[in-house]
């Protein structure tokens, strides 16, 4: 159990509370409520808005002492009034039962299978259940159209039992798949737009909506987003070391387009430029979060004009590509070269052009016509 993490212009990784709670009996529960209620005690961390957080106390008292607080918690009265057994918090459907029968008369591919081979090796994984599939379904920028929605469904009703799961990194993922209906899966999806490959790699690009609808965007991460998938589709990358790197981005500094652990992330800011100003992002290199290992990518000091930032991109994955070792992974050459060497490779990028006629567009953002501005509202959240 983990507790204190956050991201934010306070990022911080959650240390350990406990290396083990059981999930069978309900211990967790019991963990998570102990940690709530302290929580809400702390009528001193509330009267500002920021700071009203359990990162805030965990990093204030230290986790050794949260831990002396959540174990005398757990020894309160409250623990034997309530009900932590999880039965009731279980799926009500068992995926398993109700997976589909194998097709009557599955499709098959009829003469070049290249585009299908390349869905099965970068979108499929097999099962540990003999004869079922999992298919990955890339939704760009985490975006579906009605039209797309109502395919889906029919996709799910038809080849995996009516489930499917949403992933941290905005994609879909159909479980209980059988192996003979993969080429049928494939066809409907690509119906629907949704067959592309690329999932979870340098093409599959993150970003929170940003101005797009959030009423604290500072940019719109969506429009870079797009900008950037387009470049780095037009580099055409092969090399499978490169097409690991994520890029993710959000549209201001707290971190829904999870930039933090981007191998490249960025967020939104802006640049004064006289009286004008103009769309930014401050970008992080090296974050990390795989396998259980999660590591916040280290900070640039500069600012890069929105419209720069493909250029900084490509730049920085050909001096990837140009300058690592045998072997070395891109977050591996970056704790190597230090951020000092990618600051460098974009020192001119960062600085902003001057308001005219020619550079009317720096002071555009993407996908927007008009000038830029910065216009933040109140958030939803407690942010
Ligand atoms: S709060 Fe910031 S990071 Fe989160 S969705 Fe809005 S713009 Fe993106």
């Amino acid at each position: 159990v983990r507790v204190g993490g956050g991201t934010s212009i306070m990022p911080r990784i959650a240390p350990t509370l406990y290396e083990f709670v059981a999930a069978d009996d309900g211990e967790y529960l019991k963990a998570t409520e102990a940690v709530l209620r302290i929580f809400d005690r702390q009528d001193w961390l509330r009267p500002n808005r920021a700071r009203a957080r359990i990162k805030v106390l965990v990093d204030k008292i230290g986790i050794d002492a949260f831990r002396t607080m959540v174990d005398r918690e757990l020894e309160g009265e409250w623990v034997g009034e309530r009900d932590f057994s999880i039965g009731r918090l279980l799926p009500e459907t068992d995926e398993e039962e109700v997976a589909p029968a194998p097709p009557a008369a599955p499709g098959s591919p009829n003469g070049d299978r290249t585009d299908f081979d390349r869905f099965l090796a970068d979108s499929v994984d097999a099962q540990r259940q003999a004869g079922f599939s999992t298919v990955h379904v890339k939704i760009t920028r985490g975006d579906l159209t009605p039209e797309q929605f109502r395919g889906l469904a029919g996709v799910m009703r038809d080849f995996c039992g009516g489930n499917a799961r949403t992933t941290i990194d905005q994609n879909l993922v159909l479980r209980w798949v059988r192996d003979e209906a993969l080429y049928d899966v494939y066809g409907a999806l690509r119906e629907i737009g949704l067959a592309d490959t690329g999932v979870g790699t340098l093409t599959d690009v993150i970003s929170c909506p940003g101005t797009d609808s959030c009423k604290l965007g500072i940019t719109a991460s969506m429009g870079l987003n797009q900008a950037l998938q387009e470049r780095v589709e037009a580099m055409n990358i092969t090399d499978p070391m490169t097409r690991r790197i994520h890029l993710k981005m959000s549209g201001c500094p707290n971190g829904c387009g999870q930039h933090h652990i981007g191998t490249i992330g960025f967020y939104g800011a802006s640049i004064k430029v006289g009286e004008h100003t103009m769309p930014a992002y401050i970008p992080h290199i090296g974050g990390v979060a795989e396998a259980g290992e999660v590591v916040y990518g280290a900070r640039l000091k500069v600012r890069l004009p929105a419209k720069r930032v493909p250029d900084a991109v490509e730049r920085w994955l050909r001096m990837y590509e140009a300058e690592r070792a045998e072997g070395e992974e891109f977050t591996a050459f970056a704790s190597r070269v230090g951020t000092g060497r990618f600051e460098d490779e974009i020192r001119e990028l960062s600085i902003p052009a001057e308001f005219n006629l020619e550079n009317m567009l720096q002071f555009i953002d993407w996908s927007r016509r008009e000038p830029y501005q910065v216009i933040r509202g109140e958030g939803e959240c407690a942010v």
